[in-house]
């Protein structure tokens, strides 16, 4: 039976300050992510989903209402785990070529990709993505995730409040360039592009 547990942070709760404080990673990993794997741990007990991975536990929910609450901790589970590992302390500042040429320049994509994440309303996470050939911004609301449409993840930020309310109050276009220009990690993005 499948039982999830929690990922581990691939850095250190301090490591990512002076742009994210240990208190809101302490937070955000330790509690939100934490709740959302008890939560789908009990969830599936003893049904179907138990024997399943937590990708198909995200693409055979996502059609089935019944199921959102499933859906919801699953998508949550698995867009954290993506958004934390997209992040490092001192990377690489090298945006990959194929941003770049999709892009026009690296400059196009941080203004496309800091436009998308300020005019998200409510909850959500802005993402990068590649959609059939295409490399495309994308915007998606609460836990939806672009697994569940097809869509293969690149990057994400994670902008519901949790994220960054602790440290940027209500200034999240400050927290997106930092995100941008001080905690991407370009050699995951890279590495997800290569896939
Ligand atoms: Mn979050």
């Amino acid at each position: 039976m499948f039982t999830l547990t929690q990922f581990p942070l691939p850095y250190a709760t301090d490591a990512l300050m002076p742009y994210i404080s240990a208190e809101t990673l302490e937070t955000h990993h330790g509690r939100h992510v934490a709740t959302y794997i008890d939560n789908l741990n009990k969830l599936i007990e003893n049904t179907p989903y138990a024997d399943l991975s937590l990708i198909e536990i995200i693409k055979e929910s996502a059609n089935r209402p019944e199921d959102k609450k499933i859906f919801n901790n699953a998508a949550q589970v698995y867009n954290h785990d993506f958004f934390f590992h997209g992040m490092c302390p001192k990377c690489t500042t090298e945006i990959p070529q194929e941003i770049i040429e999709s892009f026009g320049s690296a400059e196009n994509f941080k203004n496309q990709f800091k436009e998308s994440a300020t005019a998200l309303f409510g909850s959500g996470y802005t993402w990068l993505v590649r959609d059939g050939d295409k490399l495309k911004i994308i915007n998606t609301s609460n836990a939806d995730t672009p697994i569940a449409h097809n869509m293969q993840p690149i990057l994400t930020l994670d902008v519901w409040e949790h994220s960054y309310y602790l440290d940027y109050k209500n200034k999240r276009a400050d927290f997106v360039d930092n995100f941008l220009n001080n905690l991407v990690n370009w050699d995951f993005v890279a590495e997800n592009l290569s896939k």
